[in-house]
This record gives C-alpha cells, structure tokens and sequence, in this order.
C-alpha cells in the first residue's frame, strides 16, 4: 500500500480530477496527458500500488477494475471499436505513479508491439 501518491489525493478529495465513474471501491478519471482520444484511469480507492498486490489481498476487487473499465469504455462508445487496457508496473515499464491504475485506452487504432 502506498497511500502518499497523486491518485490519493484524488480519491481523498484533495486534488480534483475529472471523474467519469465511480462506485464504492473503484474510481475512473481522464488522464491529464491523454494519449488518445479516450484516456482514463481506472484505480482502486485503497492505495495499492500493483495489480499483484491486489489480486493477492482482494482477487475479486480485480474483477471489479476490468468490469469497471469495460464500462468505462462502452460510455466512451468505444467498446465496439475496441480499446486497450494498460498496467505499467515498475520501472522498466514506466510506472511512475505508485498507486495501481488500469490505462483505458481508444478512439484511434493503435500499433503492437509498444515501443
Ligand atoms: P503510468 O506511467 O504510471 O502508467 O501512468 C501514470 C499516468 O497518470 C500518466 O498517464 C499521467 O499522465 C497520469 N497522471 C499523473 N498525474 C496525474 C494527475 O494529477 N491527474 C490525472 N488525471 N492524471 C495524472
């Protein structure tokens, strides 16, 4: 758990964010540098910062980021379209907010593999 990160500030209200869903245990928000033309952040209000940390204290709390970020997506109108789910975790893969966040992305077609 790392509850001194940007993320929550934003689900304890400190910092303001543009919310686009939310539920008991999740909360969804644009990205402030969207990379496409939907750009959420799907995270979880505990401050856990990996989705393996997660999975091993709440494995249904898992379930309930991808069903929150499929429903993100069919309010952007882009669940047909199609869009990527993104998890950087450490380093190498450029995490550098370590609060757990789901990347949403879509609205344009996108290349594979990332760079
Ligand atoms: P990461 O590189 O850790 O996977 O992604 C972190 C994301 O958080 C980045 O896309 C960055 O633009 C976004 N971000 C960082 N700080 C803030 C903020 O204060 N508000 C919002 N809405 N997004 C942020």
């Amino acid at each position: 758990m790392n509850p001194d990160t940007i993320f929550g500030k934003i689900v304890a209200g400190e910092v303001p964010a543009d919310k686009v869903y939310e539920t008991d245990n999740v909360l969804a928000f644009r990205d402030l540098q969207p990379q496409a033309p939907v750009h959420v952040l799907v995270i979880p209000k505990k401050p856990y910062q990996t989705a393996a940390e997660l999975a091993a204290a709440e494995p249904a709390l898992i379930g309930e980021l991808i069903a929150a970020a499929h429903e993100v997506a069919t309010a952007a109108g882009i669940a047909e379209t199609g869009y990527r789910l993104v998890v950087n975790t450490g380093k190498d893969a450029n995490q550098t907010v370590d609060h757990l966040h789901v990347h949403v992305i879509g609205g344009r077609a996108m290349s594979w593999p990332p760079g």
